[in-house]
């Protein structure tokens, strides 16, 4: 399998398939380019190898139609400055002007294509419109981790036009390397910290954790369907009802798999969702009726500080309290602070998912943690075990 260290690029276009779905305001102007600079080693290596770049990305979810509050034309002069040099543009990704200026393109130029999602064929994974993407150059390259669960044209039947011809972006490959690290090889003892709201969406990396870690803190949100399936009154905090008996099976098999699993014990509970609401700081499981927990509690966040601070590994993903709102946002920062301090001391941590990265941003401790995954529904699929779709096809052939 080629790699982009492996793979020489001189006098080849290449197709990157990048994830340049950037935030922009109203002014379409670019309020956060992460996603673009974490992309910018794998063009330079093919630019500074002799190569060309045909971009390909979506930006936001225009349904099929051009949309020109998310035509990629508003990302050209931030692109400009980040590659220092000139860009050139299709109005459409596929079709005559696209083919003409991927054929005229030169070693060291970059071509960005129109949004992929202008057409609806992109989203359906549709392979007479991957195969128009796919003509345009010599060589593909993913490098967009944060759709690798989305078996796309862009980001998955266009590899199987590249039966040899593929490779994983610098990006991806470091995503992998980081997530593997933590995940299969693992120094003991492993500690894996869940929170957010939904337990539904959390419970097949519940199940997959189970088999892979000493402790699973359980906190936020998704506490409460536990507490209450274990008979306990969280009166109206966030619960799943249909989820109680998987949440039984799942304190089932930590016995069986000798996983410790850590609940809160207590909480800060409201009498409704507002940073100015009543505070009660109670038993997690004698929450008042009308009341709801929205934080744990101080003698939990110690608890919990203390598993993560005799870990050898940490992997976190999700708050442990509504900690958008400053009163309820002791706890998440209370286990931000334990996983940097244990980093500090030669643990490795991966956090990942939009709110939780955002949690440690607020707190200005992303430097303190070994690596924050961009991902977020892919990071989580990944978690549970599965073979994301494109990267299986960039490792198979996919047809
Ligand atoms: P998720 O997307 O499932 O990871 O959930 C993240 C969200 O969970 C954040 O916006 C938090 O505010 C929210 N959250 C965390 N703890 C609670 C809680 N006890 N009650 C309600 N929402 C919570």
């Amino acid at each position: 399998m080629y790699t982009l260290d492996n793979y020489d690029f001189s006098g080849k276009k290449a197709l990157v398939r990048v994830d340049f779905n950037v935030p922009l305001n109203e002014k379409l102007e670019i309020t956060d380019d992460t996603r673009m600079k974490t992309a910018v080693p794998t063009l330079q290596k093919i630019l500074a190898d002799g190569g060309a770049v045909i971009l390909l990305t979506h930006l936001g979810r225009p349904k099929g139609m051009y949309d020109e509050k998310m035509s990629l034309r508003h990302i050209i002069p931030h692109l400009t400055k980040l590659l220092d040099r000139k860009i050139q543009f299709a109005d459409d990704c596929i079709g005559a002007e696209a083919k003409q200026l991927a054929s005229q393109l030169k070693p060291g130029e970059v071509l960005l294509l129109e949004n992929l999602r202008f057409h609806k064929e992109e989203s359906a994974g549709d392979k007479e419109f991957a195969h128009r993407l796919a003509e345009l150059g010599d060589v593909y390259v993913n490098d967009a981790f944060g759709t690798a669960h989305r078996a796309h044209a862009s980001t998955y039947t266009i590899a199987g036009f590249f039966p040899n011809d593929k490779m994983f972006g610098f990006l991806v490959d470091s995503e992998i390397s980081h997530i593997d690290k933590a995940l299969k090889r693992a120094k003991r003892p492993f500690t894996a910290i869940l929170g957010g709201s939904k337990v539904s969406t959390k419970i097949q990396i519940i199940e997959t954790l189970l088999e892979k870690v000493d402790n699973l803190i359980i906190g936020g949100g998704i506490g409460y369907t536990f507490i209450k399936a274990m008979g306990g009154d969280v009166g109206d905090s966030l619960v799943e009802n249909d989820h109680i008996p998987v949440a039984l099976k799942v304190i089932e098999k930590a016995k069986q798999t000798n996983v410790a699993l850590h609940f809160a014990s207590d909480c800060v509970a409201v009498d409704r969702m507002d940073n100015d609401a009543n505070i009660d700081h109670c038993f997690i499981d004698k929450i008042k009726k009308g009341w709801q927990g929205v934080d744990i509690g101080i003698k939990t966040a110690t608890r919990f500080a203390h598993v993560i601070e005799n870990s050898k590994t940490i992997l976190w993903n999700g708050p442990v309290g509504v900690f958008e709102m400053p009163n309820f946002s002791t706890g998440t920062l209370r286990v931000a602070m334990a996983v940097a301090i244990t980093t500090d001391r030669g643990a490795y941590s991966l956090v990942g998912g939009g709110d939780t990265i955002a949690a440690v941003n607020k707190y200005s401790l992303g430097h303190k943690i070994s690596y924050i995954s961009t991902a977020g529904g892919a990071l989580l699929e990944y978690l549970e075990g599965k073979e994301l779709p494109t990267l299986a096809a960039i490792r198979r052939q996919i047809f």
